[in-house]
């Protein structure tokens, strides 16, 4: 999307929605309206992520959500997710704003093809001043195909439309050094420049209380993000008129600066699509290797292999701490890196087939 303005992505969950009866309450939507056209007015092209479908839907049956069946929460989405959009083309009219539903699986995400495709449609949408409204497409996602948390979809879709900012809005303002809902000496961290393994400790200590996500997966969304060059915010989506004050450059709830290295082009669908089908466990030196950037990894550095992954499928790779150094494309498959892996690249080129490396440098991202 060169030369325009690069879009915001804003990410409302179930719990900022929705009342305790499971239905989205006008008000929100009214505010959520609001505030995404305030960002529009400001010049930007903005995407809405919402959640939300299976308690309308639930609501409208008049049956729990919580503890259905996986079938059921499918029909749930499907009666829930129209009412959501008819809903939220209302208010947005109010502002002289067109929406467009759109339903991704991770699949739409996955496969490149598909991928780019999804990407010119948003862009055509931005492009007439029309708003994507994106959920994931609950009524046909299998166990295996699902993305499972809308935390998670946000960060693709982020970097899916090239976004500057990513705002979660969540019951919780932010990142914080305890649990704020139990803990009143917890702190709200500001800023956080590199997610290092202290953050996600904090955020496996912070846990949103409601919704799918938890700050867990918000963090994991944010890493994904940030390594694509958007910031990510994460903050607290019933404070009033929250979007308008971002919009004017208040700095509220946690800030995830981007990363110094953003990746670009095809690398940020490596990391957009996002589903890690083994690992490789690789030695110290390989690890450093990669690091200082710029290199493929190869055979003689790798230690172990896990996972049921072929040729071409996306693996983490992970170094003798267990911390994750970055996530690339096997060139080969599970059967074949067990029989190259700790070798020369000389030694194993009969098994290569002309690809000495495990996962070639273009096709490789390096966690931030
Ligand atoms: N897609 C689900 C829904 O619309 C929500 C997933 C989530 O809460 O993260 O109900």
């Amino acid at each position: 999307m060169a030369g325009a303005a690069r879009p915001v992505v804003v990410k409302v969950g179930t719990t900022t929605l929705c009342g305790p009866g499971g239905r989205p309450q006008p008000a929100r939507l009214a505010a959520v309206a609001a505030g995404l056209a305030a960002l529009c007015r400001a010049g930007r092209p903005v995407v809405l992520v919402t959640s939300g479908a299976i308690a309308t839907g639930a609501a409208e049956i008049g049956r729990p959500a919580a503890g259905a069946s996986m079938a059921e929460r499918q029909a749930f989405a499907a009666v829930g997710q129209p009412l959501l959009m008819r809903e939220y083309g209302r208010h947005f009219a109010a502002h002289g704003l067109r929406t467009a539903q759109v339903l991704l699986t991770a699949d739409d995400l996955a496969v490149r093809r598909r991928y780019i495709n999804a990407r010119n449609t948003m862009a055509a949408l931005l492009r007439r001043r029309i708003v994507p409204i994106v959920n994931e497409n609950d009524t046909v996602a299998t166990e295996e195909i699902r993305i499972g948390d809308n935390d998670t979809l946000s960060a693709q879709v982020a970097i899916l439309v090239g976004a500057e900012l990513l705002i979660i809005l969540s019951d919780v303002d932010g990142l914080y050094t305890t649990d704020p809902h139990r803990d009143r000496t917890a702190r709200r961290i500001p800023e956080v420049h590199m997610i290092a393994p202290e953050v996600e400790r904090l955020a496996r200590r912070s846990l949103s209380r409601l919704g799918t996500g938890g700050m867990q997966t918000k963090i994991a969304a944010a890493r994904a993000a940030t390594a694509a060059g958007c910031t990510v915010v994460i903050t607290d989506g019933r404070r009033p008129r929250v979007l308008e004050r971002i919009a004017a450059g208040e700095r509220l709830g946690t800030w995830f600066l981007p990363a110094a290295r953003a990746v670009s082009g095809r690398k940020r669908w490596l990391v957009a699509g996002g589903r890690v089908r083994g690992r490789l466990f690789i030695d110290e030196g390989a690890a450093r290797a990669l690091r200082e950037g710029g290199r493929s990894l190869l055979p003689s550095g790798v230690r172990a292999v896990e996972g049921a992954f072929g040729a071409g499928d996306l693996v983490a790779v992970v170094d003798p701490d267990g911390r994750e150094v970055g996530r690339g494309i096997a060139a080969h498959d599970r059967r074949t890196l067990e029989l190259m892996k700790g070798h020369r690249t000389s030694e194993v080129a009969h098994l290569a087939a002309g690809r000495a490396e495990v996962i070639h440098r273009d096709n490789l991202v390096l966690s931030s």
